[in-house]
């Protein structure tokens, strides 16, 4: 009698630890997904003083948290964006934003004061110097320092409305320091931790290169901006 008993207990047992195991790895996974969704935050970034391209108006914010040291953020530049410039931007229906991010430390910080220099002393050229700084950027040993005063001095004075020695005065004493410490609030405030990182107004793109992530999050706040 014993003998039967033991055998059936263990197997009621077994199948009890396996059905508890289960459950717990459904539950875990369906968290997981769940926060894999869930990247709204309660606000949109304010882009209050920051550069812009597209209409002031327009109903959408689409922030990027970018750097110039960073190889992803050059490719989604060269990819991605000129396709939101095309379809949502150009239309009057988003406006972008760049925010500056230094994960790589000094030459963010030097990319970032000479970026928000000319961006004061000439809003429409900032854009440009935006992408000729990107496009300075090495494909190969990216890590190896080439974002040098000299470099930026070269990038700028290619740019007609720049005042060069304006930005070297800038540069040198660090005046746009605080704009580049408003970013870095902005980047701690949303909890950056890669770049780029997009944001269609509250929400987090969760991949950058996916562009149909990004258009459905804009058409979503299109229509929410429609009610
Ligand atoms: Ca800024």
């Amino acid at each position: 009698m014993k003998s039967k008993g033991s055998p059936f207990k263990i197997a009621v047992i077994i199948t009890l630890v396996v059905v508890i195991l289960l459950t717990v790895l459904v539950i875990m996974n369906k968290n997981q997904s769940k926060d894999e969704q869930e990247m709204s935050f309660g606000e949109t970034p304010s882009i209050e003083g920051q550069p812009i391209i597209g209409d002031p108006d327009a109903p959408v914010t689409v922030v990027e948290f970018g750097d110039f040291k960073c190889p992803a953020c050059k490719a989604w530049g060269e990819t991605i964006f000129p396709q939101l410039v095309n379809d949502y931007v150009e239309a009057g229906k988003a406006k972008f934003s760049f925010i500056n991010v230094l994960f790589h430390g000094e030459e963010s910080k030097l990319a970032s004061l000479a970026s928000e220099s000319v961006y004061k002393q000439s809003p429409s050229a900032y854009w440009e110097f935006n992408k000729a700084l990107f496009d300075e950027q090495p494909s190969a040993n990216h890590d190896s320092q080439w974002v040098t005063t000299e470099k930026i001095i070269e990038i700028a004075s290619d740019i007609n409305s720049i005042d060069i020695d304006k930005l070297k005065t800038s540069i040198e004493n660090n005046s746009e320091i605080n704009e580049v410490k408003k970013d870095t609030e902005l980047v701690n405030k949303f909890d950056v931790q890669l770049t780029p990182t997009i944001m269609v107004n509250n929400i987090m793109i969760e991949d950058p290169f996916d562009y149909e992530e990004i258009k459905l999050a804009i058409d979503q706040a299109l229509e929410e901006a429609n009610l």
